[in-house]
């Protein structure tokens, strides 16, 4: 097996050597304060990081806003979205508002009004925090043609203790950012990845695409 040596002073996103800052996995905005000390960083250029400012203004907003929450998501609604980004960004508030369905809570069957982002916004947050990760845990790994399948599903603990018992469990904050990888270098490298959002919303991440070749 042939291992890709990566320089790993790279922007993990678009491979530019030029102008690198760091990037918080997950974005820091996610995060209650005081920071927990043990956040991950990885090199990323000014442009990419700027470049999704709003994207993850906007999952911050979908996913604290979300009726099973955790504290911490609920702390980050009241203080950040209420009272920061809405009252600092009109269009935001009034695009959020347009989003609102009716949704039914699969626990106690109520119905109310929860907010939705499109998939065409999840998907390349998720994706972006994917290949941090990769960066982070796997510098070795070349990613840079893989290709990311995405699900969402409602966590249950039954999920959580029956799928995930093999997977290597780490964590970032109290009830912020909970994650599982399974990463498999022998055969057909691929790996699997699940975040739980302020234990309310959860994601799956697949690549089949061969990491390493
Ligand atoms: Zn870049």
């Amino acid at each position: 097996m042939k291992v890709n040596i990566i320089n790993p002073k790279t922007c993990y996103l678009c491979g530019s050597s030029e102008n690198l800052t760091k990037d918080h996995i997950p974005p820091k905005n996610l995060f209650t304060q005081p920071l927990p000390g043990n956040l991950i960083t990885v090199d990323c250029c000014k442009d990419c990081n700027q470049k999704h400012a709003l994207d993850d203004e906007a999952f911050r907003v979908f996913t604290s806003s979300v009726i099973n929450r955790s504290k911490a998501g609920e702390w980050i609604w009241n203080h950040k979205v209420m009272n920061s980004s809405f009252v600092r960004s009109p269009k935001l508030k009034e695009n959020v508002k347009n989003s609102l369905v009716p949704l039914r809570d699969s626990n106690t069957g109520i119905l109310y009004h929860g907010i939705t982002l499109h998939e065409s916004r999840v998907k390349p947050y998720l994706i972006k925090i994917t290949k941090g990760l990769i960066r982070h845990f796997h510098p070795e790994a070349d990613y840079s043609k893989s290709q990311f399948r995405v699900i969402m599903i409602n966590p249950t603990q039954e999920i959580i203790d029956k799928t995930l018992v093999k997977f290597v469990y780490d964590e970032r904050g109290d009830g912020i950012f909970r994650f599982w990888r399974a990463f498999y270098t022998t055969g057909q490298a691929e790996s699997v990845w699940v975040y739980v959002f302020y234990d309310g919303l959860m994601f799956i991440l697949t690549s089949p695409q061969p990491f390493l070749d």
